[in-house]
């Protein structure tokens, strides 16, 4: 396990309106969330200073709330100070912060309308999700038996802590198969997405293609590279992708706030290359959330992701 746990870390936490100490940033045992998942959460980076696409984090994260059931009580302009202040207060320039609100102890059964709705927001230095090795050569996938659920079974559009139950399971098992992460196809078969991070492909006719997300989350960094890939004049396919499919595929990688723009080597007996779409969108990316500028010189750019 790489450093301490996330208990037990110097520091402060932003919780309730006030920082508290890192450690102290705790729950009660009847905590409604950690009983029936009535919590929601984000994940967001900050790269040198700056917190990419604040906004849509909060906003999201107030949406994942309402569909939930709960109100934060908290406007966006407030989650949005949280975030910088959990980031100041840490010293923390380059880091991901994880802001979180959940329904907290007043009522304990499934019933819980009169719960007090807590929000907090830790802030922490974590360079990358997958590692700089596997980056490199493409991460490893492999088809999960956990399948994302249909919208009418869960509430799939929310970033809600229950939904992920399923993606623990799945990247267990899949590591416990020497693989990086797991591939989860949706309800009908088709191809949805990783464990927390959304799919792109290109399968030979220099396209991108990307599966329609109606029963998974519809990510901020998927919206960000369709548009920097239409910037590049490289055009973009939102459709239905049959598993039978990814042995078409010559290039595929994964997009989310923590995994940025990352390329894919093999999907269980399929390979792929790191190829020339990937690395435009991952140097695209990269120039988008300030991790690089456009004024770096090349050797230098790969040196800093
Ligand atoms: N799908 C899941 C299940 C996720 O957890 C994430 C990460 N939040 C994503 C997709 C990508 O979303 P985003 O680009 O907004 O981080």
């Amino acid at each position: 396990m790489a450093g301490p746990a996330y208990d037990d870390r110097d520091g402060k936490i932003y919780y309730d309106g006030e920082m508290v100490d890192w450690r102290d940033a705790k729950v009660h045992l009847l905590t409604h969330a950690l009983h029936y998942g009535s919590a929601v959460f984000e994940g967001v980076r900050m790269y040198s200073g700056k917190i990419f696409k604040l906004r849509e984090h909060s906003e999201r994260l107030i949406k994942s709330a309402e569909i939930m059931g709960f109100k934060i009580p908290y406007s966006v302009e407030e989650i949005d100070q949280a975030c910088i202040d959990a980031c100041t207060v840490n010293g923390i320039t380059d880091g991901y912060l994880r802001p979180v609100a959940w329904r907290g102890s007043e009522m304990m059964g499934v019933a819980a309308q009169s719960n007090t709705i807590h929000f907090a927001v830790a802030a922490w230095e974590w360079p990358s999700y997958f590692s700089p090795e596997a980056r490199a050569k493409g991460i490893s996938l492999t088809t999960s038996q956990w399948r994302r659920p249909p919208p009418n079974t869960a509430p799939v559009h929310a970033k809600a802590a229950g939904l992920y139950m399923i993606a623990t399971l799945s990247k267990h098992a899949a590591e416990a198969k020497g693989f990086t992460d797991s591939l989860m196809l949706d309800w009908r078969g088709q191809v949805a997405e990783a464990t927390g991070a959304n799919i792109f492909m290109e399968m030979g006719d220099g396209k991108l293609h990307t599966p329609i997300p109606d029963c998974f989350l519809d990510g901020i960094t998927r919206r960000t590279v369709i548009d920097l890939a239409r910037a590049h004049d490289i055009e973009v396919v939102e459709r239905v992708i049959m598993p039978e499919e990814l042995g078409n595929a010559t290039q595929v990688f994964l997009t989310g706030t923590a995994a940025e723009v990352t390329p894919v080597g093999r999907i269980d007996d399929h390979t792929y290359q790191v190829g020339e779409i990937t690395q435009t969108l991952m140097t695209a990316y990269e120039r988008a959330v300030g991790k690089v500028t456009a004024e770096m010189p090349l050797n230098s750019q790969s040196r800093a992701s």
